[in-house]
This record gives structure tokens, sequence and C-alpha cells, in this order.
């Protein structure tokens, strides 16, 4: 019975998501302009990395756009790893998404954010800016960035971006550190009227030092408080059942969960060196100075992966970026609604 339930469910969720036997084309495409950052976050192994050999020019990346939209019709892009605003390629990249009516968002930490520089991703037609904060806590927040002054920093970036035509979002990683403030950063964005905060969970980065940073069982509690002020209203984006996922994944359980499955063929990245890229732990599907990103979606490397993807159930799937909320809420209810707690996991 267990066996059938759980064959049926998987059957679902592959008609559900799209990926038994035939792949949609994402609607969310990264660019990881950059390989460099200002800071030295303890929590972040990127900044450890050596610098990538070769990358596109800002034409190359600018290029990339009107052949993207013809395919995907209206997708989002957006600019994640390292310091984007340190790259001269960032704001053409963003006028030409712009001018195709493509949207756009960028996380900062906001060291480079001057009023100047706000007003030119302004006049660029950014969509969406999220600005990292840990903490308010003035200590916390920089010692866990590895510098003084990044706090002082935001705050002063979101009186500057007030006012201009682009949402703004807070984006927090949830570590011991803030685990007892996650409630009061939500609070935060409320009382500012922000667009709404982001709670990524602590990522087992390659050289991170997460010595101490691990939430544990205990991180169960916070995000009981999170989920509650989520259904009465609160801005913050997860989903519920993101935030129910990160519990099993600071407990350690979600190795015993089936669903949901990682979401990371939804989209797309196209790394710094124009690797194109659906998980960051499996093979580069092509290069984007050899082959297009929808030939290599549709190639044998391409489906080769994505169907490496749709079986994959490691624990990066509870990573914000990793978990599709819409595609898999509505077989969370149908898994809770009708099948065992051991084919679905502990609600
Ligand atoms: S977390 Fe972000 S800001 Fe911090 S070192 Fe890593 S890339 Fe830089
Ligand atoms: S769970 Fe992790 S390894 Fe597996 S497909 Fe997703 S991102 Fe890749």
């Amino acid at each position: 019975m267990l066996k059938w339930a759980f064959r049926l469910a998987r059957r679902r969720a592959g008609a559900f998501t799209g990926l038994s036997g035939r792949f949609p084309p994402p609607k969310r495409v990264v660019f990881e302009i950059s390989d460099r950052c200002n800071l030295r976050c303890s929590h972040c192994g990127f900044w450890r990395l050596p610098p990538e050999p070769s990358s596109p020019s800002t034409s190359d990346w600018v290029s990339l756009l009107r052949p993207l939209n013809a395919w995907l019709g209206p997708f989002s892009l957006s600019f994640k790893r390292g310091e984007p605003l340190l790259e001269p390629s960032l704001d053409p990249i963003i006028r030409e998404a712009s001018s195709l009516g493509i949207a756009t968002s960028v996380t900062t930490n906001a060291m480079l954010l001057d009023a100047e520089r706000a007003g030119r991703l302004a006049a660029a037609g950014l969509s969406t800016i999220r600005l990292s904060l840990d903490s308010l806590s003035r200590d916390v927040h920089d010692s866990g960035r590895g510098r003084r002054g990044c706090y002082d920093k935001v705050m002063r970036a979101l009186e500057l971006l007030a006012g201009l035509p682009m949402s703004v979002s807070i984006i927090s990683v949830i570590t011991s550190r803030n685990l007892r403030e996650l409630a009061a950063l939500t609070g935060f964005v409320s009382s500012r009227k922000l667009a709404s905060v982001v709670f990524n969970p602590l990522q087992r980065a390659q050289g991170a030092d997460l010595e101490g940073l691990w939430p544990g069982s205990e991180a169960g509690a916070a995000l009981d408080e999170l989920i509650a002020m989520k259904k009465a209203g609160a801005p913050v984006e997860n989903s519920v059942s993101h935030l129910e996922l990160m519990k099993d994944y600071f407990s350690g359980r979600l190795a015993s969960r089936q669903f949901p499955a990682c979401a990371a063929g939804r989209q797309f990245t196209v790394l710094k060196n124009g690797d194109i890229q659906l998980c960051p732990h499996m093979q580069a599907i092509g290069n984007i100075k050899r082959i297009s990103a929808r030939s290599a979606w549709g190639s044998p490397a391409g489906s080769a992966v994505l169907g490496a993807i749709a079986g994959c159930r490691k624990d990066c799937r509870a990573y914000s970026c990793n978990f599709d909320a819409g595609a898999y809420e509505g077989l969370r209810l149908f898994a809770k609604k009708f099948l065992a707690p051991a084919v679905w996991g502990r609600q």
C-alpha cells in the first residue's frame, strides 16, 4: 500500500512539474556576472574560491537577452553570488533587459550603494533590489559579514532607495546568531513598508566556517513563529511549505522526505566563465561561447541533467534558490491529505 502510494505520488509529481519525460523551459534565469566580493562573510565560501580565468564580455551578456526572451517569453533575471555592483556590465544588462520587459533583481551587500549608484540602477530600470541584512544588531550583522560598517550601509541604502521606482526587499541568512530575531526582522520589514523579507537557510558552502552557526532543532520554534506571521499576512516571501521544509533541513530529517523534489531544473544559471548550469553540483550543459542556452537545454547533456535533478533528493533542495513554492504547493496539499506521513514526512 505504501509502495503504491509512493509510486502514485511520484507519478503525480512528475506530471505536476512536467519533469517526467518532457521538460518545460525555465522561467528564471541567473547571471553570475561577478566572481568577486568586497566582504568576507563567515557563512560564505564564495570569496575563498579562485577567480575564473575568463569571462563573457558585457556585450556577450547583453546579447544573450533577446534570444532568451524569444525562447522563454516573460522570465525573471537575477544576479547572484559575489557582489554584482562591482561589475561594470551590470547596468547595461539591466538596461537591455528592462527595454525587453524582463524583470530583474539584484542581491547586494549595499557596501557600494550610494545615492549616485542607486539612481543609476533606477535609471537602468532595475525591478527589485534585495539588501542582505542578517540582524537588527549592528554588532551581529557586522561580525557575520566580516567588516564593520556593513549594517550602517544597509540602513543608509534603505533611506536612499525609498521613493525610487523599484521594489526593495531584505534577504537574511538563518544562522544560530539571528535565530531569535527572525520575527523582529520581519517586523522591521513591515514597519519600513518594504516589499518583503526572504529567509535563506544557512548553506553548507564549501570552505565556509560554519562552526557554531548551525541552528539545529532550535530552528523549529523560530520557523513556527514565522509561519504564524506569514499566515497572518506578514511580508515573508518564503512559502509556508518552504518554511516547513527548513525545519526538517535544520534538524537533519530532510533526507527521509520524498517531496518536494528539487526545483533546480526550473531555472538555469550562466556562470562567470560562460558555463550554463542547472544544478551547482552537476556538470554544465554547455557554454554560451559555443552553444545557445536553448540548444543546451534541449541537448542530450541538458536532458541527462534534468533527469538527474528530477530524481535528486539531497538536502540542498531546501535552499531558497532551489525551492519553487508555486509548483509544489498543490502537490503538498494533495500529499498531506491522501498520503501517509511516512511518505510525505512530518507536517
Ligand atoms: S555572502 Fe555575499 S556578501 Fe558575503 S562574502 Fe559571500 S558573496 Fe560576498
Ligand atoms: S538537491 Fe542539490 S544536488 Fe540535487 S539537484 Fe537540487 S541543487 Fe542539485
